[in-house]
């Protein structure tokens, strides 16, 4: 993480910043997300309600506490092309930047309130090792930086590299990828309430099985919370 930060420090030293949306050059007052991209940006604020739609995903499958997206993820949005971007083109620093971004607007709510740790979904270490990082870290980083809540990367392991599931129904994927996650560290979730965290939200199926892997490990004695950069609207509102 150090030595791709460091590079990247170098990257926005020798090239102008550009907004990653509209390809605007940035002013000296913008963060890497222009004023104007940032006003018209597709939110769903879903962190401003209980019992949303999203939270209501996991409603009779795994008792979770909140639930929130920052943004809507939909086909040919600039913004659903960013975060294709860091998922697959080593844009990590686009993760952690509109995760400080979303934190921000999570502070301004309850939201975050009693959380006491951020853990990302984890990658298999193949999968990891084939893209060199994996982008949940990274928005755990940019989420922990602004709320001051840690993480921990080792809690939970990936145990199985599960194949691409896209094409395949919600019940076909939740069978796909049942049992997949390994609680490496219970004793480090235990009595606590963690917020997992992931870059896009669409059938549920990847944290529902983390939360329930997570609550097992831990005999029912913890809280879960749920953070995703990004939703899939009609998924989420179906
Ligand atoms: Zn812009």
């Amino acid at each position: 993480m150090i030595l791709q930060k460091t590079l990247h420090a170098l990257r926005t030293i020798i090239i102008a910043p550009t907004c990653p949306i509209c390809g605007k050059r940035l002013g000296a007052s913008e963060t890497f997300v222009c004023l104007d991209c940032q006003l018209a940006a597709p939110y769903t604020h879903l962190w401003q309600s209980r019992d949303n739609t999203m939270e209501q995903r996991f409603w009779g499958i795994v008792p979770v506490e909140r639930a929130a997206a920052f943004m809507w993820f939909t086909e040919g949005s600039p913004w659903r092309a960013m975060i294709h971007e860091f998922k697959y083109h080593n844009h990590w620093f686009l993760a952690e930047n509109l995760a400080q971004w979303y934190a921000t607007e999570l502070l301004r709510t309850d939201f975050l309130q009693g959380i006491d740790l951020i853990v990302p979904v984890p990658l298999h270490w193949r999968r990891r090792l084939a893209r060199g990082y994996n982008q949940s870290e990274y928005i755990a980083a940019g989420i922990s930086s602004k709320s001051k809540i840690p993480y921990s990367f080792n809690a939970v392991k990936r145990s199985v590299n599960n194949p691409p599931q896209a094409g395949t129904n919600f019940i076909d994927r939740w069978q796909n990828i049942d049992n997949i996650f390994t609680v490496k560290h219970p004793e480090a979730l235990v009595g606590r309430h963690i917020l997992l965290v992931d870059d896009v939200f669409t059938s549920g199926a990847t944290l529902t099985t983390l939360a329930t892997a997570i609550r097992t490990a831990c005999g029912g004695n913890v809280k879960i919370s749920v953070a995703t950069l990004a939703a899939t609207r009609h998924l989420v509102e179906k």
